[in-house]
């Protein structure tokens, strides 16, 4: 593959409910660009449901995969970035932190399923994040919900407005194409999907006329009751583009990338230090949102994803970790790929690169070429609803146990909490899953036997005005400190935190950040 370092960039991130296709999807437009060696390059094939274990299995025998973690496909001129995202229905912090470094979200969604509760979340923090969102509904060749009702559910949940951009002319066994609206053709559909047939609809001799009236009255249920199209919509996250298809029979995906990559937003400017930087501007910079332990236990060495915001990042270069201005070479030692371990040589805005790290860099750290010590936005903190309080099982390991846990909460596996004068450790998290990770890979890369016990608290809640010395912990509420020594109250639920402000109503609390 050869890619034209000056090709437009679009980098995305597939999010979907585990089972809805990302997998295949993935392949198949990596199959289209043709960048792959072989499709199952993007990753072990499932077969049936993994258990927690299985999945920690996976990961690790995936150990530092970078191929699935980033890959690229070159398509009409255009390099296509696209971020993997973890596929598990447990929500992860890791895979809010990947969206902060993508431009546009394509949203899977199981035509027979539907949205689906567990991964709604997700998908409103995208569109929280106002980053354009492309929805590609799956399986179109299993009887699936009615179209226009997986529209409804689309703009009823999410509250943002639809437009489709192709419509399926039956679905399951009885499944004859889809129609794409703008250009008035037929895709047919085909049980030997071999090669794709595009006709006008008046030429379409495949439907029966109950078929064809009964698009034509959908089309124009669509003209009179949907929304007009809009561009700016499209790029604010107001409104997603729909599409229909089947990624396992290779139907409508072709018609899917077409359209993405004229939809899907380039790099635009971000905001850092207060001010907007260009894409455009010769100074580099960047970011890094991820960062990967080599799960080989003989090796310590982590990978740090950079996410290239200006400028151009050259092998070999002289960077400031704007945290601390410590100038590092990013030379062999530190040498950077991108796709299939390739080392790239340069990296331009919308790339992403992973870079061998000895332990310099934290999740969120700005790097830069020079110039002022800008610092890109604070990456969003999720406000955790489960705790755990975290002892080693054998005090002679406290070494290890220390280092551990320093590193984990650095790669930002999980959140640290400490009470004040004990200094009991209190994990936070989002997800079951982050504590289950944190035990396995203390046992596995720390060989420190942990021991967690699950507290009742589900509020994190930060003092931003208070004098917090007068609070007194209780079964209800806990004063605890995060990393940043900021005082911050764990409520046991809702109940709990308005009774406290009730009674005390000189205090302000934020929750780190309002998702929900
Ligand atoms: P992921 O968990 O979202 O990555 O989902 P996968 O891509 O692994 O797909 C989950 C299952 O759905 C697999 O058995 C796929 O073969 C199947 N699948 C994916 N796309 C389609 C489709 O368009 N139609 C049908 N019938 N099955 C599909």
């Amino acid at each position: 593959m050869t890619i034209s370092t000056a090709a437009p960039r679009r980098t995305f991130a597939i999010i979907s409910h585990p089972d809805a296709g990302k997998t295949t999807l993935t392949e198949k437009l990596l199959l289209l660009g043709g960048s792959i060696r072989s499709a199952g390059t993007v990753k072990g094939k499932k077969s049936g449901k993994f258990a927690t274990s299985d999945w920690m299995e996976i990961e690790k025998q995936r150990g530092i995969s970078v191929t699935s973690s980033v890959m690229q496909l070159v398509y009409n001129d255009v390099q296509v970035n696209i971020l993997d995202t973890p596929g598990h229905q447990d929500f992860s912090e890791d895979t809010y932190r990947t969206l902060t470094a993508v431009d546009t979200a394509v949203m899977v969604i199981d035509s027979v399923k539907g949205i689906e509760a567990q991964t709604l979340k997700l998908f409103k923090v995208c569109r929280m994040r106002g980053i354009p969102i492309l929805t590609f509904i799956n399986k179109l060749d299993r009887e699936g919900k009615e179209p226009l009702d997986l529209l409804s559910e689309i703009e009823e949940t999410l509250e943002m407005e639809t437009f489709p951009m192709n419509w399926p002319i039956g679905t399951g066994k009885r499944l004859k194409g889809i129609y794409d609206l703008q250009n008035e053709t037929i895709e047919t559909f085909t049980d030997s999907h071999s090669n794709r047939q595009i006709i006008p609809l008046k030429d379409a001799d495949n439907l029966q006329d109950h078929e064809r009236e009964n698009l034509e009255e959908e089309i124009m249920l669509l003209d009179e009751a949907g929304n007009d199209f809009s561009q700016e919509k499209i790029q604010n996250g107001t409104m997603t583009p729909v599409f229909f298809g089947s990624a396992l029979a290779n139907f409508g995906v072709q018609s899917f990338l077409d359209a993405f990559v004229n939809l899907a937003s380039k790099p635009k400017p971000r905001k850092a230090s207060g001010q907007m930087i260009n894409p455009e501007q010769d100074q580099f910079s960047g970011f890094i949102f991820k960062i990967q332990a080599n799960m080989n236990p003989n090796h310590r060495d982590r990978i740090a994803f950079l996410r290239v915001c200006s400028g151009e990042f050259e092998r070999g270069m002289e960077i400031i970790l704007s945290r601390s201005g410590k100038k590092m070479k990013l030379s062999q030692s530190h040498s950077f790929f991108a796709s299939d371990r390739e080392t790239v040589n340069t990296a331009r805005p919308g790339d992403i690169v992973g870079i061998y790290d000895s332990g310099n860099f934290q999740v969120g750290d700005t790097l830069i070429g020079g110039g002022e010590r800008i610092q890109y936005e604070e990456m969003p903190q999720f406000p955790p609803e489960k705790f755990a309080k975290v002892t080693a099982k054998n005090a002679m390991k406290h070494k290890q146990y220390h280092k551990g846990i320093e590193q984990l909460v650095q790669e930002g596996t999980i959140q640290l909490y400490k009470t004040p004068y004990f200094e009991d450790y209190i994990l936070g998290a989002v997800g079951e899953l982050q504590f289950q990770v944190f035990d396995y890979r203390m046992k596995n890369e720390y060989n420190v036997d942990i021991e967690l016990n699950h507290m009742t608290h589900e509020l994190a809640r930060w003092v931003t005005k208070g004098d917090v010395s007068d609070i007194v912990s209780d079964s209800r509420k806990m004063l605890v400190e995060d990393q940043q020594k900021r005082p911050v109250i764990l409520f046991e639920n809702e109940f709990a935190m308005r009774w406290f402000q009730d009674k005390n109503p000189g205090f302000e609390l934020s929750s780190g950040w309002e998702i929900l």
